[in-house]
Order: structure tokens, then C-alpha cells, then sequence
């Protein structure tokens, strides 16, 4: 062997077995603890919305830092037609002083639905999705982020983003 090709030769080696480290490595990190796996999961669809609510999910599950948002059928979010929860008369209100862009409703027996009364962009229709999943799973309104109370993904304080603290308590729920 010339000396060019012993150092191929070794260059081989030492590339293989950093290859196996790193792998090993990621392994370990992923099965004890590094990166955070669901404890609990809440399924969503949406027959209308279904890009704004994936966005909304992608931006939670993203915060959070586990995938517990996933598609299923426990949260439907809709269209305001007039419909909640399979009845028409729980949305008793005169359609043009009722300023409210989203709401989220309790079905009961476990389901919720979330009606979309004045979707925008997609950014802004993503937002106020976030916002009433944010009501089911237990946040309080905030003025800044996902929890505040204007639709306005891209004012200064009402950015498409988790609160610390929800953060915190959606992770103590969901995450493991
Ligand atoms: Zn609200």
C-alpha cells in the first residue's frame, strides 16, 4: 500500500466509525429523554380549514416540542354555518353585531368544534384556529401570542407563538 492510499485507507475507518457514533449517539438521544415523545393525544380535522388548521397544529406541536395535535376526530373545526354541535339553535345571535372570528364550543361526551365566524389569509384564519384550540386545551387569553384576543398574526405582540407558561403546561400534559 502506498503511503497516499494508507491514508485513504484510514480516512475509511475513522468516517465509519464516527458514522456509527453519531448513530448510536442519536439513538440514545432520542430513547432517553432528549427529545421529548407524546403522552397524550388530541385529534383534530377540518372538512374546510384543513391547511389553516395543520398550520395551527404545526405551530403548537412546534412550541410544545411533541406531535401531540394529530388528526382524529375529538375537535372539528368548521365553517360558521349557523350549525353547532349538530344543532341550529345555539348560535342565537343577530349575524351583525357578533363580532367574534372563532368560537369554541363543548359538544359534550368528550368532542368539541371550533366555527370559524370571519376567517381571513391563511395566516390569519391559522391564528384564529390556534387561538380556540388554545380555549379547549385550557389557555387563558393573554395579549400577546396565540392567546390574544385580535386576530393579528403579524402585529408586534400577536405573533403566531406559545406563552412560556402554556407552553410549559400543554408540555406537563402532553409531552413525556
Ligand atoms: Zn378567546
Amino acid at each position: 500500500m502506498s503511503t497516499l492510499n494508507m491514508v485513504k485507507f484510514y480516512g475509511y475507518i475513522t468516517a465509519t466509525f464516527v458514522g456509527v457514533a453519531l448513530f448510536v449517539g442519536l439513538i440514545v438521544y432520542t430513547q432517553c429523554g432528549g427529545l421529548p415523545t407524546t403522552k397524550e393525544t388530541l385529534g383534530v380535522n377540518s372538512p374546510s380549514y384543513g391547511s389553516e388548521t395543520q398550520a395551527a397544529m404545526d405551530v403548537i406541536n412546534g412550541y410544545v416540542g411533541c406531535e401531540f395535535l394529530v388528526w382524529g376526530d375529538t375537535v372539528t373545526v368548521k365553517e360558521d354555518d349557523g350549525v353547532v354541535c349538530d344543532r341550529d339553535d345555539v348560535l342565537d345571535r343577530p349575524e351583525d353585531d357578533w363580532d367574534h372570528a372563532g368560537t369554541a364550543y363543548s359538544c359534550g361526551s368528550g368532542k368539541y368544534e371550533v366555527i370559524v365566524s370571519k376567517p381571513g389569509n391563511t395566516n390569519t384564519t391559522a391564528h384564529i384556529i390556534a387561538h380556540e384550540l388554545g380555549h379547549i386545551l385550557d389557555l387563558k387569553h393573554n395579549t400577546i401570542g396565540i392567546m390574544g384576543k385580535a386576530p393579528d398574526p403579524n402585529g408586534p405582540n400577536k405573533r403566531l407563538r406559545l406563552r412560556d407558561a402554556d407552553v410549559d403546561k400543554l408540555r406537563a400534559r402532553f409531552c413525556k
